[in-house]
Formats: structure tokens, sequence, C-alpha cells
């Protein structure tokens, strides 16, 4: 499971504190250099390590944990809500334009996930908020794109809006709105290129596309196992194209965790959903607090 390892240590270096009916600096300060390393071992930014421990420090050796009556447990509470606000604070919600449809465009590098998680979202959107979406094919570069999406369409019983490989994805997008208006659906999903690396061209063109449809929503869809490379990615595409959110991929396999704990603090971007498999259904909403208690234990 993802966080395994850093939550055993992060657990482990707060044990000793824990039970404590006094806590001194030194205390604090011991606990935070092995909490360092943990996450530093999760490979979790530098940068943002060394904002989270100091912060941490600052707040617990304070008054209002040193005079408390349970001050071990209270240390534990500022981890845990440093942690929190780490990685997000509040959750995020999926953008609802006040004209329909909203445009969400899913963007990311090629196999971070961005198809998969099209479908997903759509399912997401029907079944829990009973809304209409519209899939839109607009990824003509990878050749089994516009069939995977157009296949889990079926199995979805969802409608994917595409005009095959020959097109340009900007127009592609630009009918799907229009269709999408006409039909009434209240959602149009579109699933963009991805490349192997960032690169010039597929910027220019998500640009191209983003200006011609205006999306209420450009979700940066980033495969978790990556590591420190997830968050460069992520700082790479906001810069470029303003992303509005993240969607975290494949935090059901054995990830460290680093890029999901740096990725808001780095890009200043929300993680809004977190996926968990492969299977359509296997997305969640991204709680900041949840998924902190979850690594804490
Ligand atoms: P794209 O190139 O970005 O469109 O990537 P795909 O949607 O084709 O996904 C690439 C691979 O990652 C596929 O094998 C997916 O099943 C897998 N995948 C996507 N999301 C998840 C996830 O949350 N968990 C797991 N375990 N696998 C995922």
């Amino acid at each position: 499971m993802a966080f395994e390892g850093l939550s055993e240590r992060l657990q482990g270096s707060m044990k000793k504190i824990k039970g404590k009916g006094k806590v001194s600096e030194q205390d604090v300060k011991d606990m935070m250099r092995e909490v360092r390393l943990a996450l530093l071992e999760a490979d979790v930014n530098f940068k943002v390590v060394k904002k989270f421990v100091n912060d941490v420090k600052e707040r617990a050796v304070g008054q209002e944990v040193m005079d408390s009556l349970t001050p071990g447990q209270q240390v534990i509470k500022v981890v845990n809500e440093e942690l929190t606000s780490l990685l997000g604070g509040e959750q995020s919600k999926l953008a609802v334009s006040s004209k329909s449809p909203t445009v969400v465009m899913m963007v990311g590098l090629q196999g971070s996930g961005k198809t998969t998680t099209t479908g997903k979202l759509a399912l997401h959107l029907r079944k829990n908020h009973n809304r209409k979406p519209l899939m839109a094919a607009a990824d003509v570069y990878r050749p089994a794109a516009i069939k995977q999406l157009e296949t889990l369409g079926k199995q979805l019983d969802m409608p994917v809006f595409s005009m095959g490989d020959k097109v340009s994805p900007v127009e592609i997008a630009t009918k799907a709105v229009e269709q999408a208006k006409e039909d009434h659906q209240d959602y149009v999903l579109i699933d963009t290129a991805g490349r192997l690396h960032v690169d010039e061209n597929l910027m220019d063109e998500l640009d191209h596309i983003k200006t011609a449809v205006k999306p209420d929503e450009v979700l940066l869809v980033v495969d978790s196992m990556t590591g420190q490379d997830a968050v460069n990615v992520a700082e790479n595409f906001h810069e470029r194209l303003g992303i509005t959110g993240i969607v975290m991929t494949k935090l059901d396999g054995d990830t460290r965790g680093g890029a999901a704990i740096s990725v808001k603090s780095v890009t200043g971007m929300p993680i809004k959903f977190a996926g968990m498999g492969e299977k359509s259904d296997a997305l969640e909403p991204f709680h900041p607090e949840r998924m902190a208690s979850r690594i804490l234990g």
C-alpha cells in the first residue's frame, strides 16, 4: 500500500513522545529529526520537508503544548494538523459552472492514467452527483487512446464524442462542447494527448485547446509512482498552462507517497481526486485530513 514505509516510520518516531506527561524542547527536536528523515526517504521534496519540520517545531515547543495536560498528545496533534495543511487543508471540490456544460480538460503525461481517469470521473459524476457527462476523445496521437475511451464509454454506458485521429484536437474539443450543449449534457471531459516528457509542442497544443474551450477546470493527472518527477511535471504544466487541480493516480500501489505530499505546496494547486486502482469505480475525492490520519495511524 502507498505510504506504508513512511507511515511506519512516522508512527515509530512519534511513539516515544506520545505518552509523555512532560515534553522538552530536546524531545521535540529528537522526534523531528526522525520525522525529517522519514519524509526525505519517502521522496518528499526537501524544501517542503524543511518548512514542515520548522512549522511543527515552532508550534510544538510553544506554551500551548508544553503547558497542556497531555503534551505528548498535543505534539502529535500538531504533526497531524500540519500534515493535513501540507496535503491541502480543506477538501477541494470539482468546479461546477453556472452555465452548462462544465468543461473539464484532462491533461498529463502519457501513461499517467489520463484516459482511465476520464472514465472514472465520468462515472463518479453520474453515480455520486447525478450528472450527465460527455467524454471527448481528443488524444489523436496515442494510437489506442480513442478506442480505449470508446470502449470505456460502452462499458459505462456513457456517451463519447470522437472524430477519429485526422482532425485537430482543438476542433474535436470545440465540437464536443457544442454537442454537449445540444444534448443537454452537463459536463464535458476532454481527454487530451500526452507525451512521454513535457514538450513544447504538446504545451502549445493544450494551450490552444484551452483558449478555444475556456475550461472551468484543467485537471492534471499525475502518476504518484514517479516520485519527485511527478512534482516537476506538475510545476511545468502549471507554469505553462495554468492547471486548476490535480488527480494523483496509482495511490493503490506501493508508492512512497512523496509526490502526493509535496505537490500541493510546490504548485499551490490542490489534489482533487485520488486514483485507487485500475477499475472505473476506483476514484476517490481527496480528503487531506483523512489522508493525514491514514498516514499517521
Ligand atoms: P494515459 O496514457 O495517461 O491515458 O494512461 P491510461 O489511462 O491508459 O493508464 C495507463 C495505465 O495505468 C493503465 O494500465 C491503467 O489501468 C493504469 N492506471 C490508471 N490509473 C490507475 C490507478 O489509479 N491505479 C492503478 N493501479 N493503475 C492505474
